[in-house]
């Protein structure tokens, strides 16, 4: 049986790694020992116990695989190296679906499910004592954790400080406006036009004309490729973003040539599109049949890249849905995510 390793157990890898491991020899690798949903994780900074209802082991879902917590810190064309004892595995075919860092306590690598549920509990405990909290970054992840914790807490000061004039930049003036008039109507302060880079001290944002006195601050700045493995034999294929470079059938490649057994998928890529769970699926379902392409010598799927539904999530009973210029706003949308989690995680856990 030919050797598939996969690298990374998020979206991406582990939908690969459960639909493969029946075909292939699979080696699963990942830093963390379960697979957690990441848009869940928000609600869980104001309900930590809703991490169960988010988390798997991976050794729960993966039957066949073998399954490595480990960090990767190399991989050439023909094997992979592990950071802990530099063990070499080799493989007929890799797949890449190492993802993005966000900063903590949002998205956490290099972690055991207890400790994450601990750093939960931990980080809960502060947000409840803290009466002054300041969002950095009015993106949808700023925009739904200002949502939950203004739903859950009505005593506390919110600040969302945004680098533009309008939140959500990348998505369009009527789901900006309808986020503008719920924080109003919820009195969460919203600066826009600012950097804040320095702190006078832990507890004071300073910029040079405003102050802002924070017990809590969370930063909701974007994401970070997770790509440090390719740079020492590999680095002909990360573009200026560190991002993986890849073709149509999600193969890795470059000016100069492309490796038909090494697939990237997800956050990790180059594609020019909104890094989303639901994309980086889409990429691991293209990735499944390509992989028994392959083998079949049959020809190889594509990968569209389109527009997509996105659901923004205003707490639990209000959200955002947006596909192109449409956007439906209210009960329905907040419900959608809700499902999409329920979705997910079944296809996990039964
Ligand atoms: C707070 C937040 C909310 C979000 N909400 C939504 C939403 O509502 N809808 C939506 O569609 N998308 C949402 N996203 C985006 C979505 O989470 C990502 O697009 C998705 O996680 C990408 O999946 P992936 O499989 O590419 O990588 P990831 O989910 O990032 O998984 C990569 C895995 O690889 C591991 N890894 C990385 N490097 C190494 C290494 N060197 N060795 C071993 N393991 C390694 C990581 O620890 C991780 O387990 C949200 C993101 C955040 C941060």
């Amino acid at each position: 049986m030919k050797r598939l390793v996969i690298l990374g157990g998020g979206f991406a890898g582990a939908k690969i790694a459960k639909a493969l491991e029946n075909y292939y020899g699979t080696v699963f690798i990942d830093d963390k020992d379960y697979f957690e949903f990441t848009p869940g994780i928000l609600k869980t900074i104001v309900n930590p116990s809703h991490a169960k209802k988010i988390q798997i082991l991976h050794t729960s879902y993966l039957k066949k695989a073998k399954v490595i917590r480990a960090r990767v810190k190399e991989i050439t064309k023909k094997e992979v190296t592990l950071s802990e004892n530099n063990q070499k595995i080799k493989f007929d075919y890799l797949i890449i679906a190492s993802g993005s860092s966000y900063n903590s306590p949002f998205k956490e690598q290099n972690i055991i499910n207890v400790s994450r549920a601990l750093q939960l509990k931990k980080n809960y405990n502060k947000l409840c004592l803290a009466k002054n909290i300041v969002i950095i970054g009015g993106g949808i992840v700023g925009v739904e954790l200002a949502s939950e914790i203004v739903e859950k807490y009505k005593n506390k000061n919110i600040t969302i400080i945004q680098k533009s004039d309008k939140l959500m930049e990348r998505n369009n003036q009527k789901t900006a406006m309808y986020a503008k008039k719920f924080f109003e109507k919820k009195k969460v302060k919203i600066i826009y036009n600012e950097i804040f880079k320095k702190y006078i001290n832990k507890n004071v944002l300073t910029n040079k004309k405003t102050k802002i006195k924070a017990d809590l601050i969370f930063l909701c700045t974007g994401i970070t490729s997770n790509s440090s493995f390719m740079k020492k034999s590999m680095s002909n294929f990360l573009n200026e973003r560190n991002q993986i470079t890849v073709n149509k059938y999600l193969q890795i490649e470059n000016n100069q040539e492309t490796i038909n057994n090494i697939f990237a998928a997800g956050d990790i890529t180059d594609i020019n599109e909104e890094k989303l769970a639901q994309n980086a699926e889409k990429q691991a379902s293209v990735i499944i049949k390509n992989m028994i392409s392959l083998e079949n010598n049959k020809p190889l799927a594509k990968y569209n890249s389109k527009p997509r539904i996105m659901v923004i999530s205003l707490g639990r009973f209000n959200g955002i849905l947006q596909y192109k210029s449409f956007v439906l706003t209210g009960l329905i949308p907040a419900f959608l995510k809700t499902f999409v989690e329920f979705k997910t995680m079944v296809r996990y856990k039964s």
